[in-house]
């Protein structure tokens, strides 16, 4: 690791520390019960050299995180024409909590980045292995962040189960127009467990730096998304990454991403490196405040914005 980036990613966690704006999310209770003062931030270079600072080593769940690699495991598993009959991929501008909305005509969900999205991949990944979905998705977000196979924190799953009612109305109406095909209980499930995967924000930058160094995860060398598959995942993290902020982030940082309700954003740079910020306190937007900020600053010290011309 460089230590001009090393410096410059201790002088965005100074920077975005003081930040005390935002809220815990409560609508999947278990979430409200972390403390609102965790923060931490990560950068792993294609190289494999990681650097961290704050509390790096705490898990948090993934939450949305966990999307653009359900993405990418479905197209691998399932194909483009397959996943994108299900999905399209149009940037939505919507809510992190919004209600029910399909494209008009179609009737897909706009992009996998939202849960309407996420959802209906989900259902492909589970269809193609009813009985191992859930290992199959632990072991390949597991791979990305160079580990064998990830945990799910079980009382966050069991609260989103308990309260999921809005995700369960989303996957009834997709069913009823054919969007998702099997058992909504059991595709929720899975859909669940994914968004409560344990990560700390060392896991975050390695996997972002898996997705920045064309799939192949960087501190095992092993090959894990399909190379031809990034250009895919990284478009629909930039266009839709950050919920009805994604085209602001994309103008002021202007590098793909991805947030989720749990105070989690990862981050790529692709070619170069990949970073994780986590701190629960979120925005109206539902993004992690002093994550947002450290991002902004990191990637304006470093000149990160993917159309900056020299
Ligand atoms: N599990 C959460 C949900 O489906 C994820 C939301 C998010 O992080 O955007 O509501």
């Amino acid at each position: 690791m460089s230590s001009t980036l090393q410096a410059a990613l201790e002088d965005s966690y100074r920077h975005a520390l003081p930040l005390r704006q935002g809220t815990l999310p409560d609508y999947i209770p278990q979430l409200a019960h972390v403390d609102p003062e965790l923060f931490a931030g990560a950068v792993c270079t294609v190289d494999g050299e990681v650097s961290c600072v704050g509390d790096a080593d705490h898990r948090f769940t993934l939450q949305s995180v966990s999307k653009p690699f359900v993405y990418a495991l479905a197209l691998e598993r399932c194909g483009l024409e397959q996943v994108h009959a299900k999905v399209d991929v149009e940037p939505s501008g919507y809510a992190f909590y919004s209600m029910i909305r399909l494209q008009e005509g179609t009737n897909k969900p706009h992009n996998p980045m939202i849960n309407a999205g996420a959802i209906a991949v989900t259902d492909l990944i589970r269809h193609r292995n009813p009985a191992g979905a859930t290992t199959d998705i632990l072991e390949f977000t597991g791979r990305c962040a160079g580990r064998p196979s990830m945990d799910i924190d079980e009382s966050v799953f069991q609260s989103e189960r308990t309260t999921g009612d809005r995700n369960r109305a989303i996957a009834y109406l997709m069913r009823h127009f054919g969007m998702i095909e099997g058992p909504v209980p059991e595709t929720l499930d899975l859909y669940f467990r994914h968004c409560s995967i344990l990560a700390s924000c060392r896991d975050l930058s390695v996997m972002a730096a898996t997705l920045a160094n064309r799939g192949q995860c960087p501190v095992t060398g092993q090959q894990v998304v399909p190379s031809a598959l990034i250009q895919y995942v990284l478009t629909v993290m930039f266009t839709n990454g950050l919920y009805d902020h994604s085209g602001r982030f994309a103008f002021e940082v202007g590098i793909p991403a991805k947030s989720g309700v749990s105070g989690a954003i990862l981050a790529v740079v692709p070619g170069r490196l990949g970073v994780g910020v986590f701190s629960p306190r979120l925005d109206a937007g539902g993004n992690s405040v002093r994550g947002l900020a450290a991002l902004r600053f990191l990637a304006e010290r470093e000149q990160l914005h993917t159309f900056r011309v020299e």
